[in-house]
């Protein structure tokens, strides 16, 4: 399998903090959003009805990951 499907995808969605532009990650398990600048995580069920196309392009990535 190609180690293509990144880890962690900017979105046009703003921390609720600090106003950045949040990025979607996953670790193992987990897909979360993240701030770049304040380094907060946040679950992604709170941003999952503004999800974007980044978003739900990475969450398809996630999901083929793990079959
Ligand atoms: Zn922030």
């Amino acid at each position: 399998m190609f180690y293509s499907a990144p880890r962690d995808c900017p979105t046009t969605l703003l921390c609720p903090h600090c106003q950045t532009p949040l990025h979607i990650a996953r670790s193992c398990h987990e897909v979360f959003m993240r701030c770049p600048d304040c380094e907060k995580r946040f679950p992604l069920k709170d941003f999952i009805s503004q999800a974007d196309a980044a978003m739900e392009e990475f969450m398809e990535n996630v999901y083929c990951d793990r079959i």
